[in-house]
């Protein structure tokens, strides 16, 4: 693997970086971060403003429709970067699941219709594939369209929708025919959110945020124009988009980061009478999660390496989405444990930011929520299978 970086490669990194460094308000996106209300929609959706503005908002889109035709290399750098200034990543569920289904599958009209607010983030989109009963077996799904002429009958609920109270759409995977394999007879339809008879319940995490929420849909009349694709071909459709959603999982560089500050804060911090940073059990863990992090960034470049000759990632995407969200849970365990007991806080308790160590209630959110990361995006048993199936061929 050749993973030394050219003068162009290096220059393109420091540009990222001042962009970056000038550009981008933390204070401002961290205060906002703790919001589960619209100063947080308003603050992603200033940065990706900017981030289009300068050219920058869809790395992964062809030219024509507003991608930046940038390397693997540059798009390696710039995640990185991303990831080592602590910026998050732009909100997925328009500009890196349902954008490059409508770029691949979508008729013309609809390319023109939604892509280009898509890149300017004028429309917020949700993710409507989950449901009660259909989970990691989502072809079980049972939100049914049915065909009425101009339009379908969309009738249902989905579950853990992410930022379903913010969404001006959501695309939905729903059953327009049944009496087939249950993969067959899927269809994909984009969904306009004010549309009468959908209702959006918020479900309230154990780190006491609202994100997720439940979506149920009564007597939806949704434009046949808004079917992506063939009727009933929707699961080709929702399969490609789930690819897309698994790469970048890895989080090498927020990684890096977090355990850089966790080291920080271990220096500093006394619990017992010591550093926490010279307990010989603390430096253990830390050692052993610098270890993992550091495989796994090789296997990341070696991935890398190989797309940047032409090739495609295969299963080693599900290898990188079970490292990288392990890896990122052990950091925030370990953050949890310097907290210690400050980090049991509760969201509503009387001035819980002001207990202990100032990051301690960070720490504790972090953590909670952190153990989605080993379910969403497809869970990481599932993931085992896939390298199973793949690489050991049972
Ligand atoms: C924070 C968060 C955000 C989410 N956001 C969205 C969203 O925006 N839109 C959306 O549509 N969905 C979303 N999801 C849902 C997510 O995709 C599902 O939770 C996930 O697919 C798992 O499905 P399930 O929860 O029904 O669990 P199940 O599928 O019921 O799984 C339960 C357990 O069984 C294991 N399991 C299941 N099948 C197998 C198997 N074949 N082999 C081995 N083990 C297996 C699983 O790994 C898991 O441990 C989100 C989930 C979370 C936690």
């Amino acid at each position: 693997m050749d993973i030394k970086f050219s003068a162009d490669d290096l220059a393109f990194r420091d540009e990222v970086r001042e962009f970056f460094a000038t550009e981008y308000d933390a204070d401002a996106a961290q205060q906002a971060s703790g919001d589960s209300g619209e100063a947080y929609k308003a603050s992603v959706i200033a940065w990706q403003k900017k981030l289009h503005a300068k050219g920058w908002i869809a790395p992964g889109w062809p030219v024509e429709y507003g991608g930046t035709d940038w390397t693997p290399t540059q798009k390696f750098i710039y995640e990185t970067e991303r990831g080592l200034a602590g910026i998050p990543d732009v909100i997925p569920f328009g500009l890196k699941m349902v954008a490059p289904v409508i770029y691949t599958f979508g008729n013309e009209e609809q390319k023109a219709r939604f892509l280009p607010r898509i890149l300017e983030s004028e429309d917020w989109w949700c993710q409507g594939y989950s449901e009660p009963g259909a989970g990691s077996d989502l072809a079980s799904l049972n939100t049914t369209a049915d065909y009425a002429g101009d339009h379908y009958i969309v009738n249902g609920r989905k579950i853990w929708t992410t930022y379903a109270q913010y969404a001006d759409w959501i695309f939905c995977l729903v059953r327009t025919s049944k009496g087939m394999r249950k993969q067959e007879g899927i269809s994909f339809l984009l969904i306009d959110m004010k549309t009468p008879g959908i209702t959006v319940k918020p479900i309230v995490t154990i780190d006491g945020n609202h994100s997720l929420n439940e979506v149920l849909f009564e007597d939806v009349a949704v434009p046949t124009e808004n079917l992506i694709g063939e009727q009933d071909k929707g699961w080709t459709y929702a399969k490609a988009l789930l690819a897309h959603e698994r790469t970048g999982m890895a989080e090498v560089a927020d990684s890096t980061r977090m355990l850089e500050k966790l080291k920080q804060r271990a220096s500093v911090e006394v619990n017992g009478g010591k550093a926490m940073i010279d307990d010989p059990i603390f430096q253990t863990r830390l050692s052993d999660i610098e270890m993992e992090l550091m495989a796994l960034e090789y296997t990341e470049l070696r991935v890398f390496a190989s797309m940047a000759a032409g090739g495609m990632p295969g299963p080693e995407s599900s290898l990188l989405k079970i490292k990288g969200t392990e890896i990122t849970q052990a950091i925030q365990e370990l953050q949890l444990q310097l907290a210690a007991y400050y980090g049991g806080a509760l969201p509503d308790d009387l001035d819980s930011q002001q207990l202990g160590h100032d990051f301690a209630f960070e720490a504790r959110g972090k953590y909670m929520y952190g153990r989605a990361a080993t379910i969403y995006g497809g869970s990481n048993e599932v993931q085992r299978n896939v390298i199973a199936k793949a690489v050991l061929g049972l």
